[in-house]
């Protein structure tokens, strides 16, 4: 059985290195979604108290921004071994407070460090490029310098996935950092300022500020803050985009999702059903990533249905901290009640409801079990809108062209997969679909630390995407010197 937490925590926030009581008088109390149990609670800063974060962070990158790039990386290199040294208890902290199992949670982990670790190639990431002769005696050069303070604001479903993409290259290329952590996940994050200050990282560098939207705000207008990183849901990211870019700062927002799978007839049946399952229930559906329609195609629709259904029953549902559990619970009591009238309308909007993760679920906690809807039509809302839940909606296809074109209408792009074992299959997929991130033949196609992670439409908002060389120049600025060296006359 899980552990059983007595003890209540007010957390506090982490300002040029100390940790500093929040002169709020209003907490947020923080669950642990599987068993409905308060577990901290998180301060609701005030706009002074980012505002002194920023000027702490401005003060500090005066400093930081002149440590030579390799000084800089080292500190990561110690950051990195110290994630390694503490996966488990990172991963334990993560199930805790967002429900995902451990599995899941270590996993979350793995990706984090390899954002540190692409970080720590700062020094061969940040050089420039240049010319010798671009004229007679004339040569040009291009440097990258950092940009200044920059605004982290992330979201409840990776509290240390996410962050990492952001404050760790922030950093290894000199800039200084105020993240603010979702108010829903924030103990993780607390976990990762302890171990950059064990790191050697100096005072003020990276800076902590809990709370909500004055905090946002905060950083949003402050105008130290030269770049703001969002990952949220979408109509947040829109507002974050809009009003850092009115104040003149550089803004990626990443956003919301509803990412579709296509299953051909010429699929393996059983890796695809195993797939779309992890994709679309792992993590109670609250990935970014996450399967939330598949459009099959006609002939195999009733196969791949059957397999799925009877696979889904198969999964255990529970506290993720116990042995064997898949799916964990969604965030939040107001998350499940969501889900569950989304369930309702997608019922009343006429699909059909093949498996009802309204039933058999834990008392205590925020579970909803796996649902699938099939008979499912792009003018319903469980079609169209981000549930963020362990619901799959299934659309019977009559060929690749249709599913693309169904794919296509949604206004979210994040990922989209394909099921098939033809390469022309294949190549059609990847040069008509409108996503970012696509998998062939597997579920979640995230990419790695040194590729960008690249929604388009309504899931992005800005030019320069997370991770990979765009988080590169996302961070920096650059300068282009234009020098003549007029030649030296011998005798
Ligand atoms: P959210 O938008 O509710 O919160 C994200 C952050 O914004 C939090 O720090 C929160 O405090 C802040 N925030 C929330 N409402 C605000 C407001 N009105 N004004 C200012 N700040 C506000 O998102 P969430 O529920 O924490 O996370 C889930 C969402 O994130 C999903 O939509 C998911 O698809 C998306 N997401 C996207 C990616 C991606 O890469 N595209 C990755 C992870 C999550």
């Amino acid at each position: 059985m899980s552990e059983v937490i007595t003890r209540v925590k007010k957390l506090k926030n982490f300002i040029n290195g100390d940790w500093v009581e929040s002169k709020t008088t209003q907490y947020e109390d923080v669950y642990n979604p599987a068993t409905n149990e308060i577990i901290a609670q998180v301060p609701i800063s005030t706009k002074e108290e980012v505002d002194y974060a920023v000027e702490v962070a401005a003060k500090a990158f005066k400093e930081w921004r002149n440590v030579p790039v390799q000084k800089r990386a080292r500190v990561l290199f110690n950051f990195q071994q110290l994630l390694q040294n503490n996966k488990k208890e990172l991963a334990r902290i993560i199930t805790l407070e967002n429900g995902k199992n451990l599995t899941e949670a270590l996993g979350e982990v793995g990706r984090g460090i390899e954002n540190v670790e692409f970080a720590t190639g700062a020094p061969t990431l940040m050089m420039g490029d240049s010319l010798t002769t671009i004229a007679t005696d004339v040569e040009i050069t291009n440097y990258r310098y950092p940009i200044g303070v920059v605004g982290g604001i992330t979201p409840f479903n990776f509290p240390m996935m996410v962050p990492c993409w952001m404050f760790p290259m922030a950093i290894a290329v000199g800039n200084t950092f105020v993240l603010k952590p979702s108010e829903r996940t924030p103990m993780l994050a607390e976990k990762l300022a302890e171990l950059l200050e064990e790191a050697g990282l100096p005072k003020g560098v990276f800076n902590m500020v809990h709370g909500a939207h004055d905090v946002v705000n905060g950083l949003l207008d402050h105008p130290e803050v030269k770049a703001i990183s969002f990952v949220g849901s979408q109509p947040v990211g829109e507002y974050v985009y809009k009003r850092g870019s009115a104040n003149l700062k550089r803004v990626q927002a990443l956003t919301g999702a509803k990412n579709h799978s296509i299953v051909l007839q010429d699929a393996d049946l059983e890796h695809a059903t195993t797939n779309v399952i992890a994709s679309a229930f792992g993590s109670a559906g609250e990935r970014c990533m996450a399967c939330s329609v598949v459009a099959v195609e006609d002939d195999i629709a009733d196969a791949f249905l059957q397999r799925l259904i009877e696979k889904t029953k198969e999964v255990q549902i529970g506290n993720g901290l116990d042995e064997g559990v898949f799916l964990g619970p969604v965030i939040r009591e107001q998350n499940k009640q969501r889900t569950l009238e989304y369930i309702q309308k997608g019922i009343n909007e006429g699909a059909k409801l093949v498996c009802d993760g309204r039933q058999s679920v834990p008392e205590e906690g925020y579970f909803v079990g796996p649902t699938i809807f099939d008979e499912v039509t792009t003018d319903m809302s469980i079609w169209k809108d981000e549930i963020f839940a362990p619901v799959l909606s299934i659309i019977r296809v009559k060929n690749l062209k249709e599913a693309v074109e169904i794919t296509n209408k949604s206004e979210f792009a994040n990922g989209a997969c394909i099921y098939t074992s033809n390469a022309s299959s294949i190549r059609y997929f990847r040069e008509n679909i409108d996503a970012g991130m696509l998998g062939v033949n597997l579920g979640v196609p995230a990419p790695m630390a040194f590729f960008p992670f690249s929604g388009w439409k309504s899931s992005f908002y800005g030019t320069l995407h997370a991770n990979g060389k765009d988080s590169v120049d996302f961070y920096t600025r650059k300068k282009v010197v234009t020098a003549n060296y007029k030649a030296p006359t011998f005798e």
